[in-house]
């Protein structure tokens, strides 16, 4: 958790000789010009585990004068060179991929192995993905007579990257490869809350010689540094992973001045399982889907409808599994859920939990903050993987983002009641429908208000797809075709042919 800083924390800083992070701007890390720091804590511990500047508008105002001034050369290099550039910063990545694994795990407070599976393999592909895709782009030629008519795709010069705390490098990296792969300079800001690994990558960015100005990395708080992106006159494109609320702000910011937006915000993600899943599949991923990543995934399944005909035995094994799993140090071999973002999150996740219970809701296990921890863990932001049911599927508790390790449970009858029941939210981000009838499916995936429907499985990605959200989850699409779209203005060339 961010704070500002405070000066008697600093000796545990020094004794630990863990990171203090520094502006990146044209390819040079620079205290921010309030010279102000804040405070990084580690969710495991609730202890001091970094520093970071708190950025301002002259900081934005510094990066954005160095990405124009790099644009021009940067856009203008054959795809092939910055292919090899993105390729070098997937090396580099790789090559720290332990010692990023573990500050990703203690900055954000989730299991190493995570880390090690998901978020910093995903970071090295998103790098690799675009450096190849660039070299296969094409683009249309129309013919009429008397006239040719050809496309090309020009880069919109500088695009900010504002990106949330629970994916760190996984999110920013989804946004920086396809922004400098297509021709653009970046100017990124990681959440305040997970700042590390976007420092370190900005180390492997000098450590590689990228070209100053290509990527600048500013930290701080949102509604400083980064309000001051959003606002910035000079930035044409943002693309915003993050909550609705700041995505209605961004959003609104963008308008006024017409810049370019892609927003990827929050979700309340359906599970619907059907009586002739397999049921063993069903369950082993709803299990996963509700708490990987202590449920702080944006596609996290949240609201997981079961046919009445396999309620019980579902919530059972739910239940059983959920209770099993092994929750404590995140550094630890074996650990399955660590500790959540910080102290404040954990209290709002509590909170719906608090207002299931008032809703009627029952609370079929977890719900409190884990008391068997050793000492050491004793402060940090720990809670209970929790299974609620006896909800009606319009209770606040069902229609609102938690963002933690919290489902509800509730049984269905028929397609219709529960097509309705997944649609009710103001969400649309994602859902996963497990049934063995092949036109069940297919059918009910169309009618679902989802950007991404997974069908027998969940988080399965290609990244070729486009990614994004509909009503309250965003606009627009990232992704393959999708991320060169928002990262380039299409301009149209036409020619007359004298016949
Ligand atoms: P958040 O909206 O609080 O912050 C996201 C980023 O925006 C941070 O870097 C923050 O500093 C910045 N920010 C805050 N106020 C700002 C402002 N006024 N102007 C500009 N930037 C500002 O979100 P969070 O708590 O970091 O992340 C959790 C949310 O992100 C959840 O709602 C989750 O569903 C969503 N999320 C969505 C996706 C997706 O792909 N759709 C992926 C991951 C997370």
């Amino acid at each position: 958790m961010s704070a500002i800083y405070n000066p008697h924390l600093d000796d545990q800083l020094a004794a630990a000789q863990l990171p203090v992070a520094k502006q990146f701007i044209d390819g040079a890390f620079v205290e921010s010009a309030s010279g102000q720091l804040l405070d990084d804590l580690e969710p495991a511990t609730g202890e001091l585990l970094a520093r970071i500047p708190r950025g301002d508008a002259s900081d934005v105002d510094a990066a954005v004068t160095a990405a124009w001034k790099a644009a021009p050369s940067w856009g203008a290099l054959p795809a092939s060179e910055r292919s090899m550039w993105l390729y070098k910063l997937a090396d580099g990545i790789e090559g720290r991929f332990d010692e990023l694994a573990v500050l990703e795990s203690r900055d954000t407070g989730k299991p190493l192995s995570l880390a090690r599976t998901m978020d910093i393999p995903r970071a090295i592909h998103n790098f690799r993905f675009f450096a190849g895709a660039i070299l296969h782009e094409e683009d249309r030629a129309l013919h009429l007579p008397g006239a040719l008519t050809y496309t090309q795709h020009k880069p919109v010069g500088v695009a900010a990257l504002i990106s949330p705390w629970n994916l760190p490098l996984y999110l920013l990296t989804w946004k920086i490869a396809p922004c400098l792969a297509y021709g653009n300079c970046a100017i990124a800001k990681p959440s305040e809350l997970a700042p590390l690994t976007a420092n370190a990558l900005a180390e492997i960015a000098l450590e590689i010689g990228l070209p100053a100005g290509v990527l600048n990395i500013l930290h701080g708080l949102g509604p400083e540094v980064g309000q001051a992106l959003i606002d910035h006159p000079r930035i044409p494109a943002i693309s915003f992973t993050g909550g609705t609320a700041t995505g209605r702000r961004v959003a609104q910011a963008a308008a006024s001045r017409f810049a370019k937006t892609s927003l990827e915000l929050g979700g309340k993600n359906p599970n619907i399982i059907f009586s002739d899943a397999d049921f063993d599949s069903a369950l082993a991923t709803t299990v996963r889907s509700s708490f990987a990543n202590q449920g702080e995934i944006c596609l996290c399944g949240s609201r997981i409808f079961v046919e009445r005909t396999s309620y019980f035995p579902f919530v059972e094994g739910l239940v059983d599994r959920a209770k099993a799993l092994v929750i404590g140090d995140p550094l630890a071999d074996g650990t399955q859920l660590g500790a959540l973002i910080s102290a404040a999150h954990r209290e709002k996740v509590m909170s719906y939990i608090a207002l299931a219970e008032s809703e009627g809701g029952r609370l079929m296990c977890g719900g409190g903050i884990p008391t068997s921890l050793p000492e050491s863990q004793a402060n940090g932001f720990y809670l209970e993987p929790t299974v609620i049911g006896g909800l009606p599927f319009d209770a606040r508790t069902q229609q609102e983002e938690i963002f933690g390790p919290v489902v509800t449970v509730t049984p269905f009858d028929d397609e219709r009641e529960v097509i309705d029941w997944a649609n009710s939210v103001p969400y649309g981000l994602s859902a996963s429908l497990w049934t063995r009838d092949i036109s069940r499916a297919h059918r009910m995936a169309g009618q679902l208000d989802a950007g991404t429907v997974w069908i027998n499985t969940w988080l399965q990605r290609d990244l070729r797809a486009p990614f994004g959200g509909v009503k309250a989850s965003g606009l627009g699409r990232e992704g393959g075709h999708d991320s060169r779209e928002f990262f380039t203005d299409a301009q149209t060339v036409c020619v007359k042919i004298d016949l």
